[in-house]
């Protein structure tokens, strides 16, 4: 096992451990490809999700919220050419059945496809390389002809005939196409004009055929995305904009920056004019966090021919009349998640002991402040100490925790990265002050508790 392998596997030890991600439906042996997060992920999430959403709409003038519905009409999905184009090159290992993506095997054998290939050529290169592929799961090489399998999860949604097959309502697959079939919604009935964005944080679903690396790639999943409505003469500006403002996004957040790299597509999708992703530095390489895609008009227009409404822009002054030009940001909650955690995540040697720590930014962490009586069965410390924390509950999330020995009550915040602990002792009934200790120095102090609250507001940077 390299020692990445083991960093990644130490990371999800402690996510399940904590309470932050869980394998779904484990009691009934686990569901391949989905994932549940627990206390504290859906805290670290819902964190990661609210600091989005307050850069992208809140302190944006020009870009507004939208919540549209997982469900769409399946004519959206013909329009975007998810019905025709999204899908993977999909074979099976005839001695185990294990399920392979024709592209990843011929990484392993140190071919990249990347998007200079289509999936015909895929397909091809594959078949020529056919004797030098085992299946990494029996190690045979006895595989199925791969065919391109489409990544739309699809229901039966309003379906009454029992034909599973017949009209599918797809769950989307991204939740851009929302925002597109509701543009012309928002141009008249709220007062954007062009340039404006429209931002909205929702599931997707997609088949992946192999869903590995943790939360990396699963099935259901989370997208943060924001289209940006532009007259093709901006588009450049806007694009080098937008790149910036989302790389210092992920600088905010506390990532590293020498773990975050660009990737440029070097072969664009016939209808885009750039596209750059976001990557990060995960145990398993670099690998796409975000993408920063200029799209053109592509999206309009398509949605314009096939529903037969005009989308295009009036614009007020000037009075030309044209389809606005599409630039996005689409990123993964669960993907910036994983950079987050295994960004923060460290290991430090003590003198007699080792501690595993989450150096989470103070602004996302799941707990902000746990508070400890000293001793757990002294009356008045432990009141002391449940005032304190009834106290800072209305503005933190806040932990109280009397059990076990101190040193036992850190180790457990460390490692689910509570920036501060507050310790009532003996001296606090007297001199109303408390030790307060800092998660990333371990150093402590003692503050007044009428100045707890400032101190907290002064640190956390909430
Ligand atoms: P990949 O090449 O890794 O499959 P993609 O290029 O298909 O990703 P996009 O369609 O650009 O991804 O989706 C935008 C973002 O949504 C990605 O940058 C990623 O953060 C997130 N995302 C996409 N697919 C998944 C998935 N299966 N699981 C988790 N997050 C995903």
């Amino acid at each position: 096992m390299t020692k990445n392998n083991k960093q990644l596997d130490k990371i999800i030890a402690l996510a399940k451990r904590r309470g932050f991600v869980y394998p779904s439906s484990e009691i009934y042996g686990g569901f391949a490809a989905i994932y549940d997060f627990g206390p504290y992920g859906s805290l670290l999430a819902k964190n990661i999700k609210d600091y989005w959403w307050k850069k992208m709409t809140q302190e944006k003038e020009n870009i507004v919220g939208l919540d549209s519905a997982i469900f769409t009409s399946p004519k959206v999905w013909e329009a975007s050419g998810h019905v025709s184009g999204f899908s993977d090159p999909l074979m099976e290992c005839k001695n185990c059945n294990a399920r392979l993506r024709a592209d990843t095997l011929l990484e392993e054998v140190g071919v990249f496809a990347d998007e200079k290939m289509s999936e015909k050529e895929i397909i091809e290169i594959f078949l020529n390389n056919k004797d030098k592929h085992k299946c990494p799961n029996c190690g045979k090489k006895d595989f199925s002809e791969p065919k391109s399998f489409n990544l739309l999860v699809k229901s039966n949604l309003g379906n009454f005939t029992g034909d599973f097959e017949k009209d599918p309502a797809y769950l989307r697959g991204e939740t851009a196409q929302g925002i597109y079939i509701n543009y012309k919604n928002v141009m008249d009935t709220s007062r954007v004009k062009i340039p404006f964005g429209i931002a909205q944080i929702g599931k997707a679903f997609r088949n992946e055929i192999t869903a590995r690396q943790f939360i990396f790639r699963t099935r259901e999943f989370e997208q943060m995305e924001m289209q940006y409505f532009i007259h093709p003469d901006m588009t450049k500006d806007e694009y080098e904009k937008l790149k910036k403002e989302r790389w210092q996004f992920y600088l905010d957040l506390g990532i590293k920056e020498d773990n975050l790299k660009w990737k440029k597509h070097e072969k664009l999708a016939f209808y885009a004019k750039e596209a750059y992703d976001i990557e990060y530095n995960y145990p398993f390489g670099f690998k796409e966090l975000e993408g920063i895609h200029a799209r053109g008009d592509y999206d309009l227009s398509q949605h314009s021919k096939h529903s037969g409404q005009s989308l295009e822009y009036l614009d007020p002054e000037t009075k030309e009349k044209y389809i606005p030009h599409v630039i996005e940001a689409s990123g993964g909650v669960g993907r910036a998640f994983l950079a987050i955690i295994c960004d923060a995540y460290c290991e430090e040697e003590l003198e007699n002991d080792t501690r595993t720590v989450l150096k989470i930014d103070k602004k996302i962490a799941p707990i902000k402040v746990a508070i400890f009586p000293l001793l757990k069965n002294k009356e008045k410390l432990f009141n002391k100490a449940k005032e304190i924390y009834n106290n800072l509950k209305n503005q933190y999330y806040c932990e109280f925790d009397s059990s076990g020995n101190i040193g036992k009550r850190y180790r457990r915040q460390d490692e689910i990265g509570t920036p501060y602990c507050v310790t009532v002792d003996f001296d606090s009934l007297e001199n109303d002050d408390v030790t307060i200790r800092d998660r990333d120095t371990m150093k402590q102090h003692r503050v007044k508790i009428e100045d707890l609250e400032t101190f907290l507001k002064d640190n956390l940077n909430v």
